[in-house]
């Protein structure tokens, strides 16, 4: 049976952090706050596989409480859902995500993110979409507050 997934993060901007996104660092001068490297856009992925199996969210899996995922590399959450995948003897089919950032520029960067996001997932960059746009200025995109991230992600797993 196929199944779909849905996943959404927000983290705020702040200086002094790196802006790390899709396991690309851009040089920008703020960054994305949290407990890991707040990589929204990993986050939203890692939420949508989650969903699609019927899981609990990155959190149930990685406790922010929990001191060792300071700083840690989201790609780490990916390997982590892609070993939930195989746990239901799934196969990923697909994943969509829209990054919603204000600035700088994403599109140079997109390729380099597919890679990464299909890597760690053990898929190829062909199954991994990632698209960008602005909020127009409004909000607290508009105002470089923060970044947001929406995903989709498509499982097959056997009946
Ligand atoms: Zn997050």
């Amino acid at each position: 049976m196929n199944r779909v997934g849905l996943g959404y993060d927000v983290h705020q901007l702040k200086e002094g952090r790196p802006l790390i996104l899709g396991g690309v660092e851009i040089p920008h001068k703020t960054g994305l706050d949290g407990h890991s490297d707040a990589d929204v856009l990993m986050h939203a992925i890692c939420d949508a596989i989650l969903g699609a199996l019927g899981q609990g969210d990155i959190g149930s899996f990685f406790p922010p409480s929990d001191p060792q995922w300071k700083d840690a590399p989201s790609k780490i959450f990916l390997q982590e859902a892609a070993s939930q995948i195989k746990k239901q003897n799934g196969q990923l089919i697909n994943v969509d995500a829209m990054l919603i950032a204000e600035a700088p520029k994403i599109a140079p960067h997109i390729p380099a993110m597919k890679n990464n996001i299909a890597s760690a997932l053990g898929a190829k960059p062909k199954d991994i979409g990632i698209k960008a746009t602005t909020n127009e200025t409004m909000g607290f995109v508009g105002r470089g507050e923060g970044m947001a991230a929406h995903a989709v992600a498509s499982i097959q797993l056997p009946e």
